[in-house]
């Protein structure tokens, strides 16, 4: 036999049944975005390695390491498997000049890669679910995408979700905060680990995100950039909040919530849960008004957020507990190989009338015994069988059996006609 190959370590196969339960999401998705009037974006998954250079900034971790790189072998280019979707998308507005006639809402979901150490809730291929307002600079857009954020998350029944959020002000007043910063970190050169080191001239905020237990207590100390912002920022800080107020939206200030690259301004936040232990952050978001111009754009305010669906699942099961796939409707039963053509005939009519039914299919000596037949309509856990034999085209009538009332009561139905009783078999 030939050598079995396995998937890439930390990307997934997404089996049925589990299978269903993504599409049940997807489903909730499209439902929401569509009632908050967001359109669907669909950019590709292999973009050129500066976009996220530029885009997603170089002294990030996914810049520094995370990223999958190559180089197209017919033409040199330097390309990229998206480890995210904020930039694509922008680059994707500025390339078509989608804001041209006002501000849009978007939302895109699909896979992004990012070269991680693989554990729960942390995968190389993983699902994000995004939704971006672009084109609006109010501190009501800000809302809005929180809002939405919250609102699929209680639409999903999940629980014991908070939502954390900060400002980062504007450019200039994140200048005065990151020297104060610096300063304040140069003091404690010592309690400063390698990775601290490195970031204290290049991104000091992102000190501020340190995971490192030996530095908590420093960091948590450290000048607070809410305290550097002017009159103008600290209004959308307390817009955003109130307006979540009035939308039932519980939040808190986590003042060392940060992202530490200039194109940011105004709101961060995240939603996060203690119930996923490490990879407790399900969705992370702000407004990121500089990024258009980097990527060659005209100024355009801009905020959105990205959702990781392998951990919102993960926290479903934890809270929800198992998840019945759907079964179909019916199961067709075809114990004469002559009924074939009728019997495919005869589902294809149920199908155009809404129904969902299983076609048996034989082991390639004929369709298998009745009893064994039987046995497979019971495993598909459909509610009613579909009798397809040599008397039933003869009479030109099937036989309809109940699997599920107990005593399998069973009844015929006209060949001729499946619309007729397409309708009961949906009950
Ligand atoms: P983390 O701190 O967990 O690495 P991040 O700041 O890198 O998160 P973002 O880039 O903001 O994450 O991505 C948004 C969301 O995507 C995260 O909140 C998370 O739910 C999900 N996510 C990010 N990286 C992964 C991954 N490697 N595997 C699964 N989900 C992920
Ligand atoms: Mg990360």
């Amino acid at each position: 036999m030939a050598e079995k190959l396995s998937a890439v370590k930390g990307m997934n196969d997404i089996l049925p049944p589990d299978s269903a339960r993504w599409e049940w999401l997807e489903d909730k998705v499209r439902s929401l975005m569509g009632r908050f009037a967001f359109r669907n974006i669909r950019t590709p998954i292999v973009e050129p390695t500066q976009l996220f250079v530029r885009g997603t900034g170089e002294t990030t971790d996914i810049v520094e390491k995370e990223m999958y790189s190559f180089e197209d072998r017919l033409n040199g280019e330097q390309l990229t498997l998206r480890p995210e979707n904020t930039p694509g998308v922008v680059r994707a507005a500025i390339e078509h000049n989608l804001t041209y006639d006002g501000g849009k809402r978007l939302w895109y979901t699909g896979p992004m890669f990012r070269h991680e150490r693989p554990q729960r809730g942390r995968y190389r291929q993983f699902y994000q679910l995004g939704a971006e307002i672009l084109g609006f600079p109010g501190p009501e857009a800000d809302a809005e995408l929180m809002v939405l954020a919250h609102t699929l998350l209680a639409e999903l029944g999940l629980r014991n979700v908070r939502v954390e959020m900060n400002s980062l002000g504007l450019p200039a007043e994140r200048r005065a905060h990151r020297e104060a910063l610096v300063a304040y970190f140069e003091q404690h050169a010592g309690l400063l680990d390698a990775d601290a080191q490195r970031r204290l001239h290049t991104n000091p905020l992102r000190i501020l995100d340190t995971k490192n237990p030996a530095m908590q207590e420093m960091v948590r100390a450290a000048p607070q950039l809410l305290s550097y912002l002017g009159d103008g920022s600290r209004r959308h800080l307390e817009t955003v909040q109130s307006l979540l107020d009035a939308c039932g939206v519980a939040w808190t200030i986590n003042p060392r919530l940060v992202r530490g690259l200039d194109y940011y301004s105004h709101t961060v936040f995240e939603f996060v849960t203690d119930e996923l232990g490490a990879q407790g952050t399900l969705c992370g978001g702000g407004r990121y008004d500089g990024l258009f111009e980097i990527l060659g754009g005209k100024p355009t305010p801009a905020v959105g957020w990205g959702m990781g669906l392998e951990r919102v699942l993960e926290l479903l099961a934890a809270q929800a507990g198992a998840f019945e796939p759907p079964a179909p409707h019916a199961y067709a039963i075809v114990p004469a190989p002559e009924a074939l053509p009728v019997a495919m005939k005869t589902l294809q009519a149920l199908r155009a009338a809404g129904v969902s039914v299983q076609m048996h299919a034989g082991t390639g000596e004929g369709m298998g015994s009745m009893k064994s037949q039987f046995k497979k309509a019971d495993a598909s856990g459909a509610r009613h069988a579909l009798i397809f034999g040599a008397d039933e085209i003869l009479t030109g009538q099937l036989t309809l059996k109940s699997l599920r009332d107990g005593q399998g009561a069973q009844s015929q139905r006209p060949l001729a006609d499946p619309q007729a009783w397409a309708a009961e078999l949906l009950r």
